[in-house]
C-alpha cells in the first residue's frame, strides 16, 4: 500500500493462501474459539481442511453475528440494465464488444417508464447498471435520469456503470444526490485479470481497483465491492478483497463499503468460469468474512438458484436482489434484447418476499411496510 492508494501485494497474498491450503482442522478450531481475528486468521478459515462439523460451527456463529448486528431485516433492491452496448473485450460477459448481438441504449423517456414498472412492485431502492459506453456513463445523461427516478418514488439509486473520475461522481451526488456506486474487480490476480481483459479502458487494473477510492472522495454513500467467483483462486481472492476492504473502511471511513458475490453465470458467446466456486465453498468464504467484518453488508444475487438463496441468506447476507431481469427494457420497454447472464432465481419480487417471512426475515422493499 502506498500513501492513499490502495496496491495489493500479490506476493503476500499469495503466502496468504497457501497458509490457507495448509490450515489444519486444529488451526481451523482455535480461530473459531477467538473474539478477534486477523488476516492471518481468515487465511486459516478459507482452509480445505474445514469439515461439517466445522463448518456448522462456522456457519451459526456467522449466522449470529449477521442477527446481532442486522437483526432480521433484509434490503431489497433491483437492477435496471439500460445500455448492453460495452467497448470492452471481456471474455466471460455476454456484453462484450465482440459479440455481434443486438445492442439497446434506452433512452431518458424508456428508463423512467421502465422506472415506473419497477415502482409498481413497490421498490424504492434501485441499481442503474450499463455496459461501458461514453453515452450511458456521461454525467449529463445520468443526472436527469437519476432525477427523475428520484421524482416516481425511488428514495436509493446506485449505480454499476464504467468507472469515472471523481469530478463525475461529485457532479452526480451534489446534482442528482446518487447514493451508491458498485464496482467489481472481476479478479485481483493481474495475469489473470490482463488474460480476461484483453482490449478496452477495462485492461486497466489500477483505474478499476482506484474506483470506489475515487467515489467516496466525491461523498458516495454506498460503495460495493468483490470480485468474479470463477475466475481465479476463491481464497486468494478473497484474501485480497479483505485487504482491499480493510484499506477502505479506513482511510474512506465516511462511506459504507459492501461486498458482493457475483459467481460467473453462462451467457450468449461465453461458457463458465475457469474456476468454479462451488456452494459449500461459496459459503465458507461469505461466512469466514462475516467473522473479520460484522459491521459489513453482503448483498446476493439473483445469478443464484432460489433453493441455495433461500437456505444462504440466514447465514450472512444483509441484501438481495429479487425480480431481476438482465435485459435493457426487460421490465416492459423493449422485447429481444440481449441477456448479459442468465438469471437462475426466476422469481417475482412478491415470491421472493415471501419465501423470506417464512424463514422469519423480515423483507424491506416497500415505502409503505
Ligand atoms: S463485464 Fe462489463 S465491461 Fe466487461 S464486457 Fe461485460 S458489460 Fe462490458
Amino acid at each position: 500500500m502506498n500513501g492513499n492508494t490502495f496496491h495489493l501485494d500479490e506476493e503476500r497474498t499469495l503466502r496468504l493462501r497457501d497458509r490457507a491450503l495448509a490450515a489444519t482442522a486444529l488451526d481451523i478450531a482455535a480461530v473459531l474459539g477467538q473474539e478477534h481475528l486477523s488476516p492471518d486468521d481468515l487465511a486459516t478459515l478459507l482452509s480445505p481442511a474445514m469439515d461439517d462439523t466445522l463448518f456448522a460451527r462456522l456457519a451459526a456463529e456467522s449466522a449470529r453475528i449477521t442477527r446481532r448486528r442486522f437483526g432480521y431485516a433484509l434490503s431489497l433492491y433491483i437492477p435496471l440494465y439500460y445500455d448492453n452496448r460495452c467497448i470492452n473485450h471481456c471474455r466471460y460477459c455476454g456484453f462484450n464488444a465482440g459479440n455481434k448481438v443486438p445492442r439497446v441504449f434506452l433512452s431518458r423517456e424508456e428508463i423512467l417508464r421502465e422506472g415506473r414498472a419497477i415502482r409498481a412492485h413497490g421498490f424504492t431502492n434501485l441499481l442503474l447498471v450499463a455496459g461501458e459506453h461514453p453515452e450511458s456513463a456521461d454525467p449529463s445523461f445520468l443526472v436527469p435520469v437519476i432525477r427523475d427516478l428520484h421524482d416516481i418514488g425511488f428514495r436509493s439509486v446506485s449505480i454499476e456503470i464504467a468507472p469515472l473520475e471523481e469530478a463525475a461522481y461529485r457532479r452526480l451526488v451534489t446534482e442528482a444526490h446518487l447514493d451508491g456506486l458498485y464496482v467489481y474487480q472481476e479478479t485481483h490476480h493481474r495475469a489473470t485479470y490482463a488474460a480476461e481483459h484483453p482490449r478496452g479502458p477495462k485492461s486497466d487494473p489500477d483505474r478499476r481497483l482506484s474506483t470506489p477510492e475515487r467515489g467516496a472522495r466525491a461523498g458516495i454513500a454506498k460503495i460495493g465491492i468483490g470480485f468474479l467467483l470463477g475466475l481465479y483462486d476463491w481464497r486468494y481472492e478473497t484474501l485480497a478483497l479483505a485487504q482491499h476492504l480493510s484499506f477502505l473502511q479506513k482511510h474512506h471511513w465516511r462511506a459504507e463499503f459492501s461486498i458482493s458475490f457475483p459467481r460467473i453465470r453462462k451467457a450468449e458467446g461465453v461458457a463458465g468460469g475457469p474456476h468454479p466456486v462451488g456452494d459449500r465453498e461459496f459459503l465458507q468464504m461469505v461466512c469466514a468474512l462475516r467473522l473479520l467484518f460484522p459491521e459489513t453488508p453482503m448483498s446476493l444475487s439473483t445469478r443464484e438458484a432460489p433453493a441455495f438463496r433461500d437456505a444462504a441468506v440466514p447465514i450472512g447476507f444483509t441484501n438481495l436482489s429479487a425480480g431481476s431481469s438482465t435485459v435493457p427494457g426487460g421490465y416492459g420497454t423493449r422485447k429481444g434484447a440481449l441477456a448479459q447472464f442468465e438469471v437462475e432465481d426466476a422469481r417475482g419480487p412478491a415470491e421472493v418476499a415471501a419465501a423470506l417471512r417464512a424463514r422469519g426475515f423480515d423483507p424491506v422493499w416497500k415505502d409503505w411496510e
